[in-house]
């Protein structure tokens, strides 16, 4: 800031001394050359994993079977409380309201119901922000017990984490300027950068699908400030997430088709299957009393614009 005004006096004085000789169209204010702000971690060049992914049905989670909620809770850090892994600044899926500045959106209800089916009303949750690369680890090193974060059930994440049946379905899309008559992914030339979170799916879909180059940065939501600064020319990650941040800036749109599928599973600790399995008879229960739906229709279907059912269960056993 002080930098800024030195140079802007300096700027000024020219400007003064110049003025006594050639006139008065020297006194229009001195053009400075402040840099673009760049978030931290931002990569122009990231990593793009190439090993073939493994193979197997990322959508067959466990049979809820007859484990007590007793036996579930035993597998916590804590049996009475939960730490579930959220993101608090994901608009619509996992963010703090602004007014009451508690969590909100659909992932945090869909956690919340899970929890209470657990632990009962009330239930004691400790809620533990983070980035999309931070999740896989946070449950490595024991800090939450369970994850619901907009996370896709892939075979390589199969490897690392016990994910329960699909909650949701998403799909990745593009959110650009509704000035730049990008349609979809196959307008995308070499010539634009495409933006997405580090440690999600999309750097994978994207390198394989898209001309164009990419940029990542450790949180998704810094690629909305570097659309409309006019670094990026597109975002490209979940529709649930652009269409969140689409509410916040109505000059953008999302774009196209979907071009993945996300089907997104709650996750935890390997081998921790009797959590997993408790967690599925806990999402059917919460699909059967309409709770999912309900948080459906109050966080996505407006702004998705359609009207969707709850993903059935598939079990491997
Ligand atoms: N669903 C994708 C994933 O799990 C992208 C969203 C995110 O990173 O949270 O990687």
């Amino acid at each position: 800031m002080i930098r800024h005004q030195i140079r802007l006096a300096a700027a000024a004085a020219a400007c003064l001394v110049l003025a006594a000789c050639s006139g008065p169209t020297s006194m229009e204010p001195p053009s400075v050359d402040v840099p673009t702000p760049l978030p931290s971690g931002i990569d122009f060049d990231p990593d793009v994993e190439t090993a073939a992914p493994e193979e197997c049905n990322a959508l067959a989670s466990y049979a809820p079977g007859a484990v007590t909620a007793e036996q579930a809770r035993a597998q916590l850090d804590d049996d009475g409380r939960i730490s579930i892994g959220i993101s608090q600044s994901t608009n619509l899926m996992g963010y703090r309201d602004p007014e009451t500045n508690a969590l909100a959106g659909f992932d945090i209800d869909i956690a919340t119901a899970i929890a209470e089916k657990l632990l009962g009303e009330g239930a004691d949750i400790r809620w533990v922000p983070m980035t999309s690369s931070e999740r896989v680890p946070s449950l490595d090193e024991d800090r939450v017990d369970m994850i619901v974060r907009t996370m896709t059930m892939t075979c390589d994440r199969w490897t690392e984490v016990e994910f329960s049946a699909e909650y949701y379905h998403a799909g990745q899309r593009l959110l650009v300027p509704k000035a730049s008559g990008i349609t979809g992914l196959a307008d995308l030339t070499a010539e634009d950068l495409v933006c997405t979170g580090h440690g999600s799916t999309s750097v994978r879909t994207i390198a394989e699908q898209a001309e164009s180059e990419m940029v990542t940065v450790p949180d998704y939501n810094d690629c909305l400030v570097l659309l409309q600064q006019g670094t990026v020319d597109a975002i490209a990650i979940d529709d649930t997430i652009l269409a969140g941040m689409a509410v916040q800036d109505p000059t953008l749109h999302v774009v196209g088709e979907a071009f993945s599928d996300e089907p997104y599973g709650i996750a935890m600790q390997l081998g921790n299957t009797d959590l997993a399995r408790f967690v599925n008879g806990a999402l059917e229960d919460v699909i059967a009393e309409g709770t999912w739906q309900q948080a459906y229709d109050e966080w996505l279907e407006g702004p998705l614009a359609v009207e969707a059912a709850p993903p059935s269960p598939q079990y491997r056993d």
